[in-house]
């Protein structure tokens, strides 16, 4: 490590004001990515601005139209994964949301990595990004709104400007969800995750870990809303050109898990 400055601000106006101050600051929040990375001097950020606590970050709201059931769910950048997986009323509505929550890393990163942090980061291997594609989310900043299908541009890379931080993610609340993951053994990262969800016959399929970012399966997709159920993709493959291949698994290994996880979270789903 080497010297830095660290503030935490009481209010998210005091946040942007900081990082807007400070081309070379950087957000902390759960800091289970950012502090790993400057011990490795592969980041050197002149202040860390301490938003885990901010009130504005925090919790989770349901959204409904005109007093009918909920179609929303709001939940905070800085709610931790913990938060997510063990909150009563986020596993009835969104069990394939808290599920993926209580699957990543261990008991450690999950009591401190956040849904912003992680979705900011857009680790190419991260379950998040799924969750957020899956469910059809949007992205709520400081800013603006973006939706989850122009928010994840590439490896590492989100369609954030440097100054804008992520106050919450809105997921729509489908009829039914699951996520399957295969996860590399030491770390809980995805070598593949899917998440598969039903918005009455509108299907998202969304592919984490396989990739260099995560992707929608649009042939999934279609082969499920013509019939819900694992046998609809039995002839369907899903090609391995640009799939990563390295160490964990090879492309073509991880074509297989595309389809054997996809096949795994909906007969999760139907059983
Ligand atoms: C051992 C280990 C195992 C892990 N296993 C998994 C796994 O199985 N699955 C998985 O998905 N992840 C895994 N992770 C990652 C972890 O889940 C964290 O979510 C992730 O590292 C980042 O979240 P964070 O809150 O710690 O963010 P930080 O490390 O604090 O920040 C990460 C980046 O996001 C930026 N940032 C943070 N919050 C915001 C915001 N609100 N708005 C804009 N930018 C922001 C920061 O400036 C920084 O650039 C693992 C991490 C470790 C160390």
């Amino acid at each position: 490590m080497y010297a830095f400055d660290y503030t935490r601000p009481k209010a998210l106006n005091e946040a942007s004001a900081a990082l807007q101050a400070d081309g070379d600051a950087k957000l902390l929040a759960g800091g289970m990515t950012l502090l790993p990375t400057m011990k490795q001097r592969l980041a050197a950020p002149s202040t860390l601005i301490d938003i885990a606590q901010l009130a504005e970050l925090r919790g989770h709201s349901l959204e409904s139209e005109a007093g009918g059931p909920a179609t929303h769910i709001r939940i905070g950048a800085a709610m931790r994964h913990c938060e997510v997986a063990d909150s009563a009323e986020l596993r009835q509505h969104l069990p394939a949301l808290a599920d993926l929550a209580g699957g990543i890393g261990d008991p450690q990163v999950r009591a401190r990595g956040t849904l912003g942090g992680s979705v900011a980061n857009n680790d190419p291997a991260a379950d998040y990004p799924a969750g957020l594609l899956g469910l059809d989310a949007r992205v709520l900043t400081n800013q603006r709104e973006i939706g989850a299908d122009d928010f994840f541009v590439g490896m590492f890379s989100t369609a954030l400007a440097p100054d804008e931080i992520i106050t919450a993610v809105r997921f729509r609340i489908p009829r039914r969800a699951a996520y399957a993951k295969f996860a590399q053994a030491a770390s809980g990262y995805a070598l593949t995750g899917v998440l598969v969800a039903d918005f009455g016959g509108d299907i998202r399929v969304a592919v984490t870990g396989a990739g260099p970012g995560v992707f929608r399966w649009k042939a999934a997709e279609q082969a499920l809303a013509a019939r819900f159920e694992p046998a609809a993709l039995a002839s369907l493959n899903h090609p391995a050109d640009d799939l990563n291949s390295d160490l964990h698994a090879s492309a073509a290994y991880r074509a297989q898990l595309i389809k054997v996880m996809t096949q795994r979270a909906v007969r999760r789903i139907t059983a």
